[in-house]
């Protein structure tokens, strides 16, 4: 069997720990591994960067709720994901079809109504917001909590900072599942935050500092975003970054900050005004230098595999759309035939189908580059099927 005709396993076979180390795994992606991530084939090249997929704290959060599911509830009890473990569906269906279920937003807003004392609650990888955490305790459930020790020393330098009067300026996107938690944190400590989604946004927020903007268009800044009225509280300012932003984008951002705020206030002091952390993990950095490195080498076209919600792998495909035709895509089923590819047009963010996604040009050289939250056996499976393209098998 390849790849591409797996299906995430039955609960049985889960339960049973399966026949490889990892449900995850994919064949392929380690047989390429052994070819110097190289797939050579008549009709060109399949080549993959020399960082991707599951980061560390991806692969202890899967063994962990592994661990606790095989491992069984209470008599009677269950298991449920206070939303998606990962931004992958294909890891959420692997757990759902493992008897785990999974409250969605509106649920977590009556979670006494779904939990009871003799359930396991999974608290996902970046976190839950901290009143509902609170509820969460408050229930007297067990309780495996997942969240990635990078997300956790994101949150004690932003807390960290706020205690200290810092007002916190957030650059990640406003309804991302991390950034919704950092802000829940800071609202609990009656701090304020600031989110900021771009450098267009960033620069929007420094020409107000630097009073080249009037302090009045602060109001421009959607509620969702803020929970500051004017420019005031960010004149002592905390900066932390989602940890899967672009690396490169939010030092340009630190840049712009420190230009802003010695304009303003002069070099002397800045120490004691400005904060900025490196908030960006270390995982998130290699994939898009990574990335960037493979791209740099020439290919005709890149797929990116990974859950459309997945902000890692969304920056991976706007690095990569810098060199080449470049294609996001979720699963191998997306690849409809050579001339047909289905992908998300994340403007209007419906589905929307590229055709002549594949170069005629032979011998052809494909990238694949994967997020942190993009299980090995979803890449395996779209690398069995564009080797198809290429026709034929390994030579
Ligand atoms: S991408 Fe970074 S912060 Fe997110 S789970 Fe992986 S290591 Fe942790």
């Amino acid at each position: 069997m390849t790849d591409s005709e797996h299906q995430p396993p039955s609960p049985d076979r889960y339960r049973q720990g399966g026949d490889r180390t990892s449900p995850f795994s994919s064949t392929t992606v380690d047989r390429m591994g052994d070819s110097g991530n190289v797939w050579n084939l008549h009709g060109g090249q399949i080549v993959l960067p020399r960082v991707f997929g599951f980061c560390r704290g991806v692969k202890r959060a899967l063994v962990v709720v592994e661990e606790a599911v095989a491992g069984g509830g209470k008599s009677g009890g269950r298991f449920f994901l206070l939303g998606q473990i990962i931004h992958n569906p294909w890891v959420n269906e692997h757990f759902r079809q493992a008897g785990v279920r999974m409250l969605s937003g509106e649920q977590l807003a009556e979670l006494e109504k779904h939990i009871g004392t003799d359930d396991c609650a999974i608290i996902p990888a970046f976190g839950l917001p901290l009143p509902v955490e609170r509820r969460l305790r408050a229930i007297g459930c067990r309780i495996v909590d997942t969240t990635c020790t990078d997300v956790r020393r994101l949150w004690a330098w932003a807390e960290k900072a706020c205690r200290r009067g810092f007002a916190v300026l957030i650059f990640g996107r406003a309804g991302h599942d991390e950034t919704v938690v950092t802000r829940s944190r800071l609202e609990d400590l009656g701090g304020k935050y600031l989110i900021v989604g771009d450098l267009e946004q960033a620069g929007h927020f420094c020409r107000i500092v630097e009073g080249t903007s009037p302090d009045e268009k602060f109001a421009q800044f959607l509620p969702q975003a803020t929970n500051a009225e004017s420019i005031e509280p960010f004149l002592r300012l905390a900066q932390v970054s989602q940890t899967t932003m672009l690396h490169g984008e939010t030092i340009k951002l630190r840049g712009m900050l420190e230009e802003s705020f010695t304009r303003r206030f002069g070099a002397s002091g800045l120490s004691d005004r400005l904060l900025l952390y490196p908030t960006v993990c270390r995982a998130t950095q290699d994939r898009q230098t990574a990335a960037v490195e493979l791209c740099r080498t020439g290919c005709d076209v890149v797929i990116v595999v990974g859950g459309f919600g997945s902000s890692n792998t969304r920056h991976l495909y706007e690095l990569a759309g810098g060199f080449c035709p470049t294609y996001f895509i979720e699963d191998s089923a997306a690849i409809r035939s050579r001339d047909e590819l289905l992908t998300m047009d994340f403007a209007t963010g419906a589905s929307a189908v590229v055709r002549h996604w594949l170069p005629a040009r032979r011998p052809v050289r494909i990238g694949v580059l994967a997020g942190a939250s993009s299980p090995e056996i979803v890449v395996g499976a779209v690398l069995d099927r564009l080797a198809e393209f290429l026709a034929c098998g390994r030579e």
